[in-house]
């Protein structure tokens, strides 16, 4: 025992011992400007079209509105939201959008879509951060914008007026699943509203539901999804969306 505690006392902990020298992170030359996508982002809407989007309802391609550089949603019957063709596991996301300036509606009916951070099912089925018009707009906190729906309220509230172009950076952790389809690791977010932290390292607690406790369903990757609420007043329009995917 004493020779023990002697070996024990002798081998001190050096600042080398917890240096971490490779794998050396890749060289990844940041976008011109402020929210360029870097150099390894995959683009998913540049302006120029939806080709990297389908129909979440039947997977045909996406049918929402493209002019002038941006993407709005289309409240034609039938066309619904919409997602990437490309699945994702971990990623960080840009995405930015604009509640029309001269929206209508309150609550959860002024400016609701949402970015479905994994898309598992055509409905509203998968893990939304809300968006919602949060500028002297009230609803249920854990409803507002920037909200992970009815589990995490934001941290604060730095929303723009309607009418002006505001962004999502998310870093979205997938969920891991056992063979049995119970949860191996949970799912984490963190995201900037606006460029300010509004949910750090979220542990989720399952898919984001309307109504009932949330809970878990097996996947292995997803589609990123956007809402096409159906809301009465003028429709929410987006761009510059990219996205990397993550080890
Ligand atoms: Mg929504």
């Amino acid at each position: 025992m004493a020779t023990a505690l002697s070996a024990q006392q002798t081998a001190k902990p050096k600042p080398e011992d917890t240096e971490v020298w490779t794998p050396v992170p890749p060289i990844v030359t940041p976008g011109a400007t402020d929210a360029a996508p870097p150099s390894d982002a995959i683009v998913l809407f540049d302006g120029k079209n939806q080709d990297e989007w389908v129909s979440a309802q039947d997977k045909t391609p996406a049918k929402w509105v493209v002019a002038d550089g941006i993407l709005t949603v289309s409240k034609a019957p039938g066309v619904g939201n919409i997602e990437t063709k490309r699945k994702f596991k971990n990623y960080q996301l840009h995405i930015e959008f604009r509640i029309p300036a001269n929206i209508a509606g309150s609550g959860q009916a002024r400016g609701n879509s949402g970015v479905f951070l994994a898309s598992t099912g055509p409905g509203d089925d998968g893990y939304e951060l809300q968006v919602l018009d949060s500028y002297n707009n009230t609803t249920y906190v854990n409803g507002q914008g920037a909200s992970i729906y009815k589990q995490s309220a934001p941290l604060v509230n730095p929303a723009r007026k309607p009418g002006e172009w505001e962004s999502y950076d998310v870093v979205w952790t997938a969920p891991t699943f056992n063979a049995d389809g119970t949860v191996k690791t949970p799912a984490y977010v963190t995201a900037f509203f606006n460029g300010v932290l509004v949910q750090n390292h979220f542990e989720l607690k399952g898919e984001t539901l309307y109504i009932g406790k949330p809970f878990y369903k097996k996947y292995d990757s997803a589609s990123i999804k956007l809402q096409a609420h159906g809301d009465k007043s003028e429709p929410l329009s987006f761009r510059n969306i990219w996205a990397r995917e993550l080890p």
